[in-house]
């Protein structure tokens, strides 16, 4: 069933123009909160989403439809950079739960990367060589709709410090892993003191050379990077490395801008990681924008994912063909170091499978 939300969702059609031109101002108090707060602030009702960016009431139906699946969760400081009155804003197609999501599309599953294929640990996702992946955090900033993990069992993973040991045991054991990655959920979600504890953990394993996160916090909320953060990124005797998670060029303001540059300031490494979606970035002068914004900002782009086939996200969908034609177009434009590689993740595969 194409409904009225989802055709407009999957018009080609993208808004480039400057985010902040007609955004929702925050108030003074948004201004003052620390990021925790602008955590519990988020919004979390699809009524108060789509009052807030004064959206048509015939986006309802289908916001209560995706939210009973999927639930909304948009800070403000995130929702500042969406256009208000605009249903095809590229930040708003992330957040905005659709009616179609509740479709059965062949080849769209639950798990799309077969992760419980790969959790020796709780916690503990083990799928290549030399590095692992450890669920620092089961919650997210934002619930993005794409999301690979937008049916993972976190109740399942979400260890004690107690179980942690026994997870960084397994790391103790294996002298071949040499780096440990903060996933999630969004790992920057847990309060810095766990994280700390856990990153003190893992500088005593002599073997670990590197601490990489994987996070959106610092993008949807740039409060995030505070100075209780930092303190510990600098203090650690690992290699720190931050994969931000950036889609689309409007996501990047003065606040995001300023983030990355503290960041810097704490010796972290940022790289970015993109996912091509459907009305959100699949044309080539968006991504060109998008890999200008962020090496202004100090962010290397790394990587542009296909989609992870997952249950509820096949409107985002772009064929392979499509998007290695894309890249193609988008080489010609770019200096070498701004073209991210557009991989696909195949599950049992040793590594990401490049498409181009
Ligand atoms: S921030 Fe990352 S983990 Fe969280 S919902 Fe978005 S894509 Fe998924």
């Amino acid at each position: 069933m194409i409904t009225r939300t989802s055709a407009a969702l999957q018009s080609d059609s993208t808004s480039p123009d400057d985010p902040a031109s007609e955004a929702v101002p925050l108030t003074p108090r948004q201004h003052r909160q620390d990021w925790q707060a602008q955590l519990r602030d988020a919004v979390r009702d699809p009524h108060e989403l789509c009052r807030r960016l004064d959206l048509d009431t015939a986006w309802l139906g289908g916001a209560e439809t995706g939210h009973a699946l999927f639930p909304v969760r948009v800070p403000h400081a995130y929702l500042a950079r969406i256009r208000p009155g605009d249903p095809d804003d590229p930040l708003l197609r992330q957040v905005l739960p659709l009616d179609r999501e509740s479709e059965p599309v062949a080849g769209f599953v639950g798990d799309p990367l077969e992760e419980a294929e790969h959790r020796p640990r709780p916690g503990l996702i083990h799928k290549y060589r030399n590095r692992v992946l450890l669920i620092a955090s089961p919650a997210c900033a934002i619930n993005c709709r794409y999301c690979f993990r937008r049916h993972f069992p976190y109740a399942e993973n979400s260890p004690s410090r107690g179980q942690w040991e026994t997870t960084l045991d397994y790391l103790r054991q294996d002298t071949s892993i040499n780096e440990a990655i903060f996933s999630g959920g969004d790992p920057l979600a847990s309060p810095d003191r766990r994280l700390a504890w856990l990153a003190e953990r893992l500088a005593d394993i002599p073997h670990l050379k590197r601490l990489r996160l994987h996070t959106r916090l610092p993008v949807v909320i740039p409060d995030r990077v505070d100075s209780a953060l930092l303190d510990w990124l600098a203090a650690t005797r690992l290699q720190t490395v931050m994969v931000v998670h950036i889609n689309h060029p409007n996501e990047i303001d003065a606040g995001v801008a300023d983030a990355m540059q503290r960041l810097r300031g704490a010796g972290v490494t940022l790289l970015n990681q993109s996912v091509l979606l459907r009305g959100v970035n699949d044309d080539v002068e968006t991504l060109a924008r998008l890999s200008e914004r962020l090496f202004e900002v100090g962010i290397l782009p790394y990587y542009l994912h296909v989609l992870d086939p997952v249950e509820g996200a096949a409107h985002f969908d772009v064929p392979d063909a499509e998007a290695v034609s894309l890249v193609e177009t988008l080489r010609t434009r770019l200096a070498g170091f701004l073209m991210p590689r557009l991989v696909r993740e195949v599950p049992g595969e040793a590594s990401k499978t490049p498409l181009a």
